[in-house]
Parts: C-alpha cells; structure tokens; sequence
C-alpha cells in the first residue's frame, strides 16, 4: 500500500462479489485516477497473466464503477501482504497494454510526485499521460451455454425472457444500447436477475472513442517485385513502370501521393496488385505540431569564450552518467539556449535522450523550431495547446525511442523518455511551473528529481534565478555557472524609472502615459524601430467603481472585482467566468457616474491608436493566447517588422526574440508590487529584468522606461540598474527576518466550503490539532484567517499556513492533523493541502 502522505479517509468500499481467493495466484496493485489516497488489489485472472506488467493500464471495478488503472506492483499469493487480499478481492475486468504506458522510472516518479505534494498516485499517472489515452470502458452482455440452451429450446420460447431473444438477435449488445432500448433500471435489473440464474454474462472492453494512432491505408511493393530487375522481363506499360519506380524510391506512399507521382490511374494500381506485385497495408500517420510551418536555418556559431566555459563543465559531468544540478545564471541575450543545444547534442552523442522543459506555450514555437531544425525528427513537442491527436503522436514517438529529444511545458517534465542524460529547465523562476490543478506539482522540481534518479544532468536556467535556486548555488547544492555578457558584447539596454508622482503633480490628474514614454514610443517609430508596451494585467480595465457611492462591482461566487471586457461589453470574473452585460449605472446606488479604473491592454491599445494614427498596433494577452494561431501570427507579423508596437501583458515579456525592438515601455507596474504575497518584490523584479532583456537584442541600442507611483522600491531600483546580486542581497534579508523560504518550507492548509461557520469551526479543528502535533515547536502554524481569495465560486475560504525549518518534521505534523481532523468527522474533500505553494495569495 502506498503509505501516503495525507492518508485522507480511504473509501468505505463495498465489495459484494466474492470470489475466494485460490491458495496460488498473481495479484496486481492497482492506482486509480480517482481522489483517493490509496491503491487497490485485484486478482488476475489466468486469461490475462500474461498481459500482467508494470505500467500497463488495466480496467477494474471500483465501488460500483469501472475505471481504468495502472499497475504500479504485482505480487503472487505469497508476497501480497494478507492485509491486501481477503476472500473479497475482486478480479480484473481487462488489461489494455502489450507495452506498458508507464516505464518503470515514470513509475518511480509519480511515486514521488504522490508522496511529495500529497496528491493521489492515480491522479499523478493520469496528469503524466497524454490526455485521452484512457478509454472510458463499456459493458456487453452475452448469453452462456446455458443462455443459449435456453433460447434455442422452441417449447419455451414463450417463457423465455425477451431480454434472451434480444441479446441474441443483436449478438453482445452493449449494456448502454440495451439501456436506451429498455429504460435504464429496467435493462440492469433484467441483466443481475438474468446473470444469477447464469444465463447470460458480461464483459468489458474499451470504448472505441479515445485518443489512438491516426492510420491510413498506404501502397508498397510486395516481396515478389522487390528486385527491381526482375520487372526487365515482365511486360509493364509505362504507367506501371513509372508506379514500381515510384515505389522503389520511396518504399511506400498514400494511393494518392502515389497516383499523382507516377501520374497514373486508380485501375493500373488494380492491375499491379492483382498481379501481385504491390499491396496495400495500413500505416501509421502521424500529426505533426510542426507540420508545414518553416524552419530556421541552423547557425553554427562559434561559441564565446564564456560559453566555452559552461559548456565544458557541463560536458564533464554528462560523461561521467551521474547526477549533478547546475544554475546557469546568464543575463537576457547571452547565449544560453546555443549552450543547451550543443549539451542536447552531446547527450545524444552519448547514446542519451535530453528533455528541456520551457514555462509558456508562447515560447514553444519559437524554440522548438529551433530544436527541430537541429535535431530533426528526434525531437517531440509536448504542450497543452496541441490537439489530442498531436499529443498522443508524440508521446508515441517519444514512447517508442523515436523521438530522443522533448521539449515541453511542465507536463513534459513526465515524458517518456528512456536512458535520459540531461534535463534543461529554462527561465526556472517562472511560477507557472507550477501547476495549480490537483495534482499541484512543480515542474521544476520534479525535474530535478527525475534527473536524481536517471543519474542525468539537470541545468536550471535563467536571468533572474529564483531566491530558492540562487541560494542552493550558494550553499553549494548547485554548481554555479555564469554567463554575464551579452552576446557580441551589445550592451545591456538602460532602464529608466519614471516617477508618475510628478507627471501627476504637473498634470494635475492621473496620466496612463507619461509624455516621456510617448516621446519615446514617437521617436522609436521614425526610426524604424520597434517598441514593447507592457502592462501586468489583462481586460479593459480592471473594475468598475461608481463615482457617488463608491461601490464597485463584485462577483457573486468570488471575492473579486469583475473585470470589464471592451470589446463584448462585459464585465466578467476571471476565476469563475460569471459574465454580465456592463452596467451603465451603478448597481447599489443606480447612479450614473460608472467609472472604469485602472487600465488594461485594450485601452492602452486604444490610446495607442488614438494617439498614432499611422502606426501598426497590436495586442497580446491571455485571451489572444488562446486563439493559437492568432496569437502565433501576430508574434510572426511583429518579427518581420510588419507592426511597429506590440502591447501586451508579461507574455510579452519572455523568450522572443526580435532585434529591431529598442524600446520597451511598462506602463504599470505597482499592480504587481502590491499584492499581497511575499514574492511579489521577486515578481517584479524578474518581470522588469525579463522585459528589459527584450530591448537591444540586435545590433541596435535599447532602453527601458517604467512608469511607477514607487521609484524608491528595491525591487524597481536593482531591475533598472540590472543589478540581481544587489536584489538578492536585500531580499534575502527580508526572507530571514519574516521568515520565509528558503529559509523554511511552506505549506498551505485551506479549508474551503459553502457554509461560513463550519469552515470557520473546521479551521479552528486543524489548528489545534496541528498544534498537538507539533510538540516539538520546530514548525510554525499561523492562522486560520480568511484566504486572500475568501469566496471563491460560491465557497469559503479559509487558510493555514505552516512553516517550519524541518520539511520531513513538516509534513509528519500536517499530514498527522488532517488524520485526525477527518477522524473527528471533517470531510476530507473540504481540504486543501499545499507544499511548497508559489504563492501565498
Ligand atoms: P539567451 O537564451 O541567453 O537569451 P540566446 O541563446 O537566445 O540567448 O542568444 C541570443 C542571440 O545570440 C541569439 O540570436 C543567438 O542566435 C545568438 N548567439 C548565441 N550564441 C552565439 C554565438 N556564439 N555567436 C553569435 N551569436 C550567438
Ligand atoms: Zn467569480
């Protein structure tokens, strides 16, 4: 049994059927992808032992449901602790894989994801697997011997139940046909009344409606015509020549490539196949992220001097096949991604496979093209916006040694790959790391988990490393590395703060921009250059305020402000999507003064516009995002100099690559800094250092300027000096006084529910009983307060944090808090626990 970490309150299962156990069997633990936190034992039955393997999914009962599972163990009757198996254990219904899904290492890993982060094992599985490869499961039912014994006595047939003669007529039809044919309970209750007397049985079998290889009929030449001179002797008309040397070329083709290669008919096709000579056969297709899109021309530069450095060191260690972690620290424009390649091509030189995990679907098209004009074939793509068909290809690809190289956001972290010899996480101080659906793991950390137990070589990336991973270097649990130069030495772009305090003195009301961004945006454009305009939101505006009363706009469900949507005159939640039309009085006072405060990427685009009637202006932010290949043609538009400004939100801030942009404005960046979390000070800073690293990537100076209410925060002071190790220094000061990682592990217990009072009396449980345990004091418990979101989609919401020095001493005490507050009657599914949350909001 998987001793798990927040052993919540396992199912009290019914188990009915009863087959007894035989003295001798073989046995498999199963984890399902259900929210329970513990694993299932079933026998085999002899028809399927030889389909029983690690890692393969196999469909069982559940309750009174079927679900598909993974083995994650197998034992004999012998070494199955007798706590496991009674006489009640119930048998498999199926296995569904000759090759098992998961490798054994996957195995390992999800393992270790499931005890980590106190997430269910099952689920862990499902999340690392293409999405859709799991087939619902279908029942069927078909009459026995005796059923048709029964059936066939003519005498009878008037007695016999016409749920025999239909199961008959229709030859196994599906429990769910019968169901619509009869009525639901009518059909189940004739089924069991039906099975006990043993007159008919069921079976189950995979739904055909999940994700598979696509196939395609495809031609080839047989064994017969393979020596191509054989054809010398035999009469071919010229249309069949030319479809045998078509054939010979190129092995095998679709009907219709090869008809219109060989520039012949279906019929002469017909002739050769009746001869023999070619058949037809199905082949695998396969769907391409990258289909048809254009790849770069691969440079092979000769690497600086300070690339070199890095590069050998990292060399070193993939030769020596063991596990070491470094941080390369290397400033926006540096060279770091030519150093992943050249170790990508140096592990696979090495007989290994890399994987390169990257935070944004946004910076995949551009890096994976880079990768796939290196690489080629080998390498498979894995991020959310693929379709399901994509998706499964190329885990396949990947699944069956094809593919040795991956690149992918969070979720690839899981990818299949075998004999793994390096893992690049860049930019590794993205919170979107971070998975914020159970299960909530980080990628980040996951990789260097999976890299501890291939004996791989993990590289973390980034220009702005995380407080965490700066402070491992130190301490020496990384190697340090350091690229501190741009490339061809381009200096780094000047960051300029501007201070609204002062434009709003001299203007005497509050300004969106500043005339000194304006001017510069104006400048940058009669140059011929490009400008960035960034804001750290998205929407119109962020909230509606009424003027007379000063109320604004709440969402029901939430504790949040709606955010007005222009362009369908919405005003919407951006945790639950409740939308209503815009209000345009107030809605508790009915006055008429609405006011839309604060700014978001629409009208600042719409200012632009207003403002420069003859530039080309457009926009990016979440909700282009999710229009792909909107989104993928506007970057493309702005590479080749078609748009002279691109306003958007931090998506805009990263991995783009675009060298005649020398201008980068932020328009806001308090927002950010007044949230309330203690990373919001990192945030910014990382966010100011990104975006700065945007201006000047060319042969052309750049500048920064950013407009702020707060010029003396630390946080903006070391971003526009560029200064991290001075940002550093003050930050992690202020992480020892508060006490915050890394200087503790953190935890968040939320108790979330309909009712105010019993979350309330819920919290107040937990944090006795955390008290209780933590006898020792090494761990701190704070709250129960509200969460920073109190109402979230119509619930409570109510937090705990636990921080302590000892992350083992940690978990006992939570884990042992939640045993007991769900022994005491608490619904386990009302809690939430976090390890290690990235934020604290
Ligand atoms: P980073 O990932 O550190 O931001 P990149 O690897 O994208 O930096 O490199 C920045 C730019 O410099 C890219 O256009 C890249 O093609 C180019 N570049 C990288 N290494 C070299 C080199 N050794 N010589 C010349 N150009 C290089
Ligand atoms: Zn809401």
């Amino acid at each position: 049994m998987q001793e798990s970490p927040a052993s919540l309150k396992p199912p009290t299962e019914k188990q009915d059927v009863s087959t007894p156990a035989p003295a001798d069997g073989v046995y498999a633990e199963v984890a399902v992808p259900v929210h329970v936190f513990q694993t299932f034992t079933y026998r085999i039955p002899s028809s399927l032992q030889h389909l029983a393997q690690l890692g393969a999914r196999i469909v069982v009962p559940l309750g009174r449901r079927q679900v598909t599972g993974y083995i994650v163990a197998l034992h004999t009757a012998s070494t199955l602790d007798p706590n496991r198996v009674d006489s009640a254990v119930k048998e498999v219904y199926e296995i569904l894989d000759s090759i098992p899904v998961l490798t054994p290492e996957l195995l390992d890993v999800t393992r270790w994801v499931s005890d980590y982060y106190a997430a269910p094992w099952g689920e862990v599985i499902k999340a690392a697997l293409p999405p859709g490869i799991s087939p619902s499961i279908e029942q069927f039912v078909s009459l026995t011997e005796l059923g048709h014994a029964r059936v066939g006595n003519q005498e009878d047939a008037t007695t016999t139940h016409p749920l025999l003669n239909l199961i008959s007529t229709e030859q196994e039809p599906s429990v769910e046909a019968l169901s619509k044919s009869l009525g639901r309970s009518q059909a189940l209750k004739a089924i069991r009344e039906l099975e006990r007397a043993g007159l008919l049985e069921r079976t189950h079998r995979a739904s055909t409606i999940y994700v598979r290889a696509k196939r395609q009929r495809a031609v080839r030449l047989t064994n017969r015509s393979d020596a191509g001179s054989r054809f010398a002797n035999k009469k071919l008309t010229p249309a069949q020549q030319r479809i045998i040397n078509a054939l010979v070329q190129s092995q095998s083709m679709t009907l219709q490539e090869l008809l219109s290669v060989a520039d012949a008919g279906a019929s002469t096709v017909n002739t050769l196949k009746r001869r023999g000579l070619i058949e037809f056969f199905e082949q695998n297709l396969r769907r391409d992220p990258l289909g048809g899109q254009s790849l770069p021309a691969t440079e092979n530069y000769e690497l600086t001097p300070e690339q070199t450095g890095v590069l050998t060191e990292i060399e070193e260690r993939l030769r020596k096949q063991t596990y070491a972690a470094f941080l390369l620290h290397g400033v926006t424009g540096s060279g770091k991604t030519e150093v992943y390649i050249r170790a990508m091509r140096v592990a696979l030189q090495l007989g290994r496979s890399a994987l390169m995990l990257v935070p944004e679907i946004a910076l995949t098209p551009v890096f994976s093209r880079r990768l796939r004009a290196h690489f080629g074939d080998r390498v498979a793509i894995f991020h959310s916006a693929l379709s399901r068909g994509e998706r499964f290809d190329e885990w396949t690809r990947v699944r069956n040694g094809k593919a040795r190289v991956v690149i992918g956001t969070r979720s690839a972290v899981f990818a299949p790959v075998e004999n793994l010899g390096l893992v690049v996480v860049d930019e590794e101080h993205e919170s979107s790391y971070r998975q914020q659906d159970s299960p909530q793991y980080n990628g980040r950390d996951t990789a260097i988990v999976r890299a501890q137990r291939a004996g791989a070589v993990v590289v973390l990336g980034s220009a702005t490393p995380s407080l965490e991973s700066f402070h491992n270097a130190l301490t020496g649990k990384y190697s340090y590395l350091s690229l501190s130069n741009r490339i061809a030495n381009r200096p780094m772009a000047s960051a300029r703060l501007i201070d609204m305090r002062e434009v709003f003195d001299e203007q005497k009301k509050p300004q969106v921009f500043s005339k000194e961004l304006l001017r510069a945006i104006e400048e940058t454009a009669e140059k011929g250059e490009q400008s960035i305009v960034l804001l750290n939101r998205r929407g119109y505006s962020s909230f509606v305020l009424c003027r007379s009363c000063g109320e604004t706009v709440q969402c029901p469900n939430c504790d949040v402000t709606l955010t007005y949507h222009r362009s369908e005159r919405v005003i919407v939640c951006h945790y639950c999507n409740h939308r209503v039309a815009a209000p345009t009085q107030c809605p508790s006072c009915e006055g008429k003064y609405i006011y839309y405060i604060g700014e978001g990427t629409e009208q600042i685009e719409e200012l632009l516009k207003e403002r420069f009637t003859a530039l080309r202006i457009a926009r990016i932010d979440r909700d282009t995002v999710s229009r792909r290949r909107k989104f993928e043609q506007i970057l493309q538009e702005f590479s080749e100099g078609r748009l002279d400004i691109l306003v958007g939100t931090q998506m805009v801030a990263k991995g783009h690559d675009y060298p005649n942009v020398t201008l980068v404005g932020v328009v806001s960046v308090d927002a950010g800094l007044a949230l309330p979390d203690f990373r919001a000070a990192e945030r910014t800073f990382q966010l100011i250092t990104q975006v700065a690293g945007r201006a000047g990537r060319g042969e052309l100076a750049g500048q920064v300027l950013i407009q702020t209410y707060h010029p003396g925060h630390y946080a903006l002071r070391h971003a526009s000096a560029q200064n991290y190790q001075g940002f550093y220094d003050e930050e992690i000061r202020h992480r020892q006084n508060l006490v915050y990682p890394p200087f503790v592990s953190l935890a968040t217990l939320l108790v979330r529910g309909p009712e105010l009072s019993r979350v309330r009396a819920d919290a107040l449980t937990l944090r006795k009983e955390l008290d209780q345990a933590n006898t020792e004091r090494l761990s701190r418990v704070l709250g129960p307060a509200p969460a920073p979101l109190a109402r979230l989609k119509g619930e409570h919401r109510y937090q705990l944090l636990i921080k302590s020095r000892s992350r083992k001493q940690l978990r006992a005490i939570v884990d042992r808090a939640i045993r007991a507050a769900v022994e005491s009657g608490i619904n386990a599914r009302s809690l939430n626990l976090e390890i290690d949350p990235v934020s604290v909001m």
